[in-house]
């Protein structure tokens, strides 16, 4: 129970909410809206920001989510230093190519030099195979399958963005082996779903499934899956995740073999051998900064339910100078009531008793902090056994019995996180244009949409689509109203083709870049 006791009001305690709209300037309302919500802090590194409990929680839901199904696929989790020598690192060619401009080094320790610097991990496929050569000796010990939840460094020149792209940022790193290719790209294919599934089920946010192009494909991999997101704001897209099929050909580089189990007496000693097949998947702190750039709005966060560390906030209201505090301690009691009925259905509820604020003053600050419901229960509330109910999302007003009340609030969070989903689910298909001829591409690309085009599968045709779809640098325009002007890239390859009128037919249908024969619909946008 709460110590009975008068309600006094901080002086000067109004919260200052958002004050750039997310329409005129994004890029300051994403800033104001990540550090009034209490999402994260900047650090003097630039690159580098400060995840706070409010982020870390919604981080934490992922890796549950996460974890609980690769670990039901038998994915072990492990860690491995962070520092690679160089001579490793740089074992496999066209990997170390990809990632060489973003490496940090270590080069000295105190005041000395070192004699030979040490790579920060980017990713820690050169890190592990070593050892997956020695610890894979037969079939037997196949499929091998570690993931480590770790942090990576990737020195990246590119503006830097809280969550999407940080120089330091959280994720997983799952690393595979297998006897084929199949075995190998069926667990591609079962990751990506659940990578699906963490942006669906936990974030509310659609992505978009498919194969990466060649030329946007991992370094030194075989082929690319990836769940492509789109930010409604500003028409761009985003990566969501990544699942590598890597092919033979780190094997080959790390020698990581197996006997093949269809060797013959009399065959060659090297044919004996199997190189395995790997994957390697990532998903990082990134999908906190989509999650709230696709739902987010001019007064804050707005958390989907299943992310949000308090779904449910019950605020005292009216009590006044009149009020004794006898009737206060009722109310109050009542309150707490209320939490523990809802904590007790399995429902992350808080309430906010704190007596030196005004009702008013914490409606604004959970609504800058995005908590999806909020609970007013006040004298007349009491009275009349219920509750009223305000929504973050759509603000609407309505009011619950107190009799089953966890029940009636389960049902409510469950339609908000379908409905948030929804939403963004047909912002999205909205702004995904069909382009039939080049001369559409540029115009839906300045309104805020992402693309579909019959292309040709060609890289060089993929960089001409990129410099061709480049709009007008306005040199003064604040850095947001300028990032449109960018080229457009290829976001992937959808697994789901275009079918009738649009259908692509081999040899007829042409690339609407180049004109030579399409191989497929390629989603493109401009993008983070
Ligand atoms: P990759 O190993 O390059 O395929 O990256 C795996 C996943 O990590 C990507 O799909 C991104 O979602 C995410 N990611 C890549 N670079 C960054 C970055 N600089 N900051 C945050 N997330 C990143």
């Amino acid at each position: 129970a709460v110590k009975a006791k008068a309600p006094a009001v901080v002086e000067g305690a109004e919260l200052i909410g958002i004050t750039v709209p997310k329409e005129a300037d994004f890029s300051g309302w994403y800033q104001q809206v990540l550090t009034k919500g209490d999402m994260l802090d900047y650090y003097d590194i630039s690159g580098c920001y400060i995840l706070k409990p409010w982020s870390y929680s919604i981080w934490e839901k992922v890796q549950k989510y996460f974890d609980f199904r690769i670990k039901g696929l038998g994915v072990e989790n492990c860690y491995f230093p962070m520092f690679v020598s160089a001579k490793v690192l740089e074992r496999e060619k066209d990997h170390i190519e990809g990632f060489a401009p973003e490496v940090a080094w270590v080069t000295k320790a105190g005041q000395n030099d070192l004699e030979e610097h040490i790579a920060i991990r980017p990713t820690s496929e050169t890190v592990m195979y070593p050892y997956y050569a020695k610890w894979i000796r037969s079939h037997r010990d196949l499929p091998l399958r570690l993931n480590q939840w770790n942090s990576v460094v990737r020195w990246e020149f590119k503006h830097p963005q809280p969550f999407l792209r940080t120089r330091e940022f959280l994720w997983q790193e799952g690393h595979t082996a297998h006897m084929s290719e199949k075995l190998a790209s069926e667990e591609v294919m079962q990751i990506l779903e659940w990578y699906q599934g963490v942006y669906r089920d936990i974030l509310a946010v659609p992505t978009i499934p498919g194969k990466k192009t060649e030329k946007e494909k991992f370094a030194g991999g075989l082929y690319t899956t990836t769940c492509e997101g789109y930010i409604p704001a500003t028409g761009r897209g985003i990566q969501g995740a990544t699942s590598h099929c890597l092919g033979q050909n780190f094997s080959k580089m790390f020698n990581i073999t197996v006997e093949d189990p269809s060797w013959k007496d009399g065959m060659p000693e090297e044919q004996k051998k199997l190189h395995v097949w790997q994957n390697s998947w990532g998903l990082s702190t990134r999908v906190i900064g989509v999650m709230v750039m696709v739902h987010g709005d001019n007064k804050g966060l707005v958390l989907p339910p299943n992310a949000a560390q308090y779904q449910v906030v019950i605020v005292p209201c009216g009590i006044t100078a009149r009020t004794t505090d006898e009737q206060r301690k009722t109310l109050l009691d009542a309150v707490l009531d209320i939490e523990k009925e809802l904590k007790d259905a399995g429902i992350r509820a808080f309430a906010d008793v704190r007596d030196t604020y005004s009702p008013g003053y914490k409606f604004n600050d959970w609504e800058l902090k995005g908590v999806p419901v909020r609970l007013e229960f006040g004298p007349k509330d009491m009275e009349k056994k219920q509750a009223v109910t305000v929504r973050r999302d759509t603000g609407a007003k309505d009011s619950v019995a107190l009799e089953n009340i966890s029940g009636q609030i389960q049902t409510l969070l469950d339609t908000m996180h379908q409905d948030m989903y929804n939403k963004a689910k047909k912002s999205f298909d909205d702004n995904i244009k069909i382009c039939k001829t080049w001369d559409e591409v540029v115009p839906a690309l300045d309104n805020k949409n992402v693309v579909l085009i019959a292309h040709c599968d060609s890289e060089e045709c993929e960089d001409e689509v990129k410099e061709n779809s480049k709009g007008r640098v306005d040199a003064d325009a604040p850095e947001d109203s300028r990032a449109p002007s960018m080229g457009a890239k290829s976001l992937c390859i959808p697994f789901e083709q275009p079918e009738g009128e649009h259908k692509i037919v081999p040899g007829v249908t042409k690339c609407v870049q180049c004109g030579e024969n399409a191989k497929h619909y390629t989603l493109f946008g401009r993008s983070y």
